[in-house]
């Protein structure tokens, strides 16, 4: 006898996922040949937390357990920054770079056509004024249900925390800096029906306050050296890079 879906009550969440699953230096990552696809299918199979991994955030995970628990338990781990794709590349995958303000933004522009409910939360009250107009303008119909800046005095963080809960957006774009906005979604999505994301300095980028690399920085995989040019303060955080790739290439 032919079964359908409701005869057996089979949703697509009892599926497992199309990527598969593998992990650098102890970290998951997610393999897919599509990343903003895999984002869409999460969102099929009831939302949940998207992490945009990269070498730096991969030694902090190892560091920091709160971090490390996040992403652990994070529905989506997707490969942000050539020194993952490179060490997945010694594992024998050879996927794609996709740094996480271009899912971000592919998102955005899909939730703008889907009748999405969005929320913006973190980056300065400046930044995050600016960034409210220019979405607004450059992407039509998107529907900003409510955008929380980063700033926020500590006593009222649990009542806006309450009222995006109550919203129930389908997407939510976390720019707290690594590792509070994802500690921050991983307390905060359960239950919930959206994408959950971390977005770094994506914010900043969209306003106009930064800017990306030039395209053949990203060509040479330099990005990093760009970045530290800009924000010379990020020096130490920087020496996690050689950590990585000399604990890659010591595992073998
Ligand atoms: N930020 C924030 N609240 C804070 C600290 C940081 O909203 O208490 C924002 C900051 O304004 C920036 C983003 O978090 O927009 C972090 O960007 P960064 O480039 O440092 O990201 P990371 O490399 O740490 O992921």
């Amino acid at each position: 006898m032919a079964t359908d879906a409701t005869s057996t009550g089979f949703t697509g969440a009892e599926q497992p996922p199309s990527w598969r699953l593998t992990q650098v230096l102890g970290v998951q990552v997610a393999v897919s040949a599509n990343v903003f696809a895999a984002a869409l299918e999460l969102k099929q199979r009831g939302g949940g937390q998207i992490v945009t991994l990269n070498a730096e955030m991969t030694m902090a995970a190892r560091a920091n357990p709160e971090l490390g628990a996040a992403i652990a338990q994070a529905d989506l781990v997707i490969p942000d920054g050539a020194g993952v794709v490179w060490a997945l590349g010694r594992q024998g995958y050879k996927v794609r770079r996709s740094p996480g303000i271009e899912l971000a933004r592919a998102l955005l522009e899909y939730a703008a056509c889907h009748g999405w409910k969005v929320a913006l939360v973190g980056s300065s009250p400046e930044v995050m004024q600016t960034l409210r107009q220019r979405l607004s303008s450059e992407i039509p119909g998107l529907n900003l249900v409510l955008t929380i800046h980063g700033y926020q005095a500590p006593e009222l963080w649990p009542g806006l925390e309450a009222e995006l809960r109550g919203a129930r957006p389908d997407l939510v774009l976390v720019a707290l800096g690594v590792p509070r906005q994802e500690t921050w979604i991983q307390r905060l999505h359960q239950g919930q029906p959206g994408l959950w994301m971390g977005v770094g300095g994506s914010f900043d980028v969209w306003s106009g306050l930064k800017q990306r690399a030039p395209q053949w920085m990203g060509r040479l995989q330099i990005e990093w050296l760009y970045r530290l040019l800009q924000e010379p303060s990020r020096w130490r955080r920087m020496l996690a890079l050689p950590a990585f790739a000399w604990e890659v290439l010591r595992r073998g």
